[in-house]
């Protein structure tokens, strides 16, 4: 657990919520939206912590009162996290009448129970139908968050009963600046991190503390060959990917920096990176800056309409993994795709 004022960033949700805090009548629905990573848990847990903190001073939590310590050591009974079963690809009916059936009881310790449903677009339909009930009229005291990255995969009858906090990504060099204070990273690895997280925070530490950047030389090193490839060797390759991924699904990843999303994201922040070389743009936009010379000779050969349709089909990849759908066919397409975009007769 910690204050509003450990979390990076994301000001204006904490101006929000602080808000919010100082009314009579304190709503009891909010949706967090924003990428992974970018402190929407660690908001809802200092939400939970000023709500029922003693002494809150400006709206935070003050971290010293039995409260705030009961909190901080970890074992709080009204601070309620619910998230798919390792072994599940959704969050099911069962889980949600098991959280209502505890939102019937007062809260154990504190004023209020603050209940998270992490990533809530994986909640099946049964489930979010079953959470809509609680969520027009739950029992007094409690706070229910819904996670979600983006609010167009929920029912829209969800989001219009919930107040609506969005995280943004952070600027890079904040990112930058924290790791190296915050978590003792060298300041070169720091930026390249900072780069490649796309603004989140929490994706930067997990890259930091798995082989990622490792991965990452490998990854480009694969995007950059696939032109050379025949067409059997690219699905071959795609196929490798998503066999790998699967067998780390299964061994249980949680924030896994080294799997087929994680690859797509270099793999975008590539095409990005030529893109803006192409528009002339200045090498300090670039977010693979230590592979700034290999960006520019290979710009040069595309044209942009093949890099924005390769930044879509990467998009699109992404879209269709969030929702399950068969992670070989999406990666078989999405590398024949980006192949094709890429061979000789697509370039200038
Ligand atoms: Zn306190």
């Amino acid at each position: 657990m910690l204050s509003f004022s450990r979390i990076i960033g994301q000001e204006k949700a904490k101006r929000f919520l602080k808000q919010v805090m100082a009314r009579e009548k304190i709503p009891h629905a909010y949706l967090f939206t924003g990428i992974a990573g970018v402190g929407k848990t660690s908001m809802a847990r200092a939400l939970a912590m000023a709500l029922n903190c003693d002494l809150s001073v400006n709206g935070d939590s003050c971290g010293n009162c039995p409260a705030c310590r009961k909190m901080m050591s970890g074992n709080f009974p009204d601070f309620i996290s619910v998230t798919r079963r390792p072994d599940k690809k959704n969050i099911l009916i069962d889980q949600v009448k098991d959280l209502n059936h505890k939102l019937r009881f007062a809260p154990v310790a504190g004023r209020y129970r603050v209940c998270l449903i992490q990533q809530a677009e994986i909640m099946t339909v049964a489930a979010a139908n079953s959470f809509l009930k609680t969520l027009e009229e739950p029992p007094p005291g409690n706070i229910l968050i819904l996670n979600a990255v983006d609010p167009r995969d929920l029912l829209p009858t969800i989001v219009s009963r919930c107040q609506r906090v969005s995280f943004s990504p952070l600027p890079f060099k904040d990112i930058a600046d924290w790791l190296v204070k915050e978590r003792n990273v060298d300041k070169e690895t720091a930026e390249v991190l900072a780069r490649v997280s796309d603004g989140s925070p929490g994706r930067a530490l997990n890259m930091c503390e798995g082989n990622f950047l490792e991965k990452r030389q490998e990854w480009l090193l694969s995007l950059v060959n696939l032109p050379g490839l025949s067409k059997e060797k690219a699905i071959h390759m795609a196929f490798e990917y998503a066999e790998k991924d699967k067998k780390k699904d299964n061994e249980k990843s949680g924030s896994n920096q080294t799997g087929v999303p994680a690859m797509l994201a270099v793999w975008e922040s590539w095409y990005r990176d030529l893109l803006v070389v192409r528009a002339g743009g200045s090498a300090h936009l670039l977010i693979n800056a230590d592979f700034s010379q290999k960006l520019k000779k290979i710009a040069e050969k595309f044209i942009i309409k093949r890099l924005i349709d390769s930044v879509l089909a990467i998009d699109q990849a992404q879209q269709d993994l969030r929702r399950y759908r068969n992670k070989k066919l999406v990666m078989e397409h999405t590398v024949l795709r980006l192949k094709n975009l890429a061979d000789a007769h697509g370039q200038r």
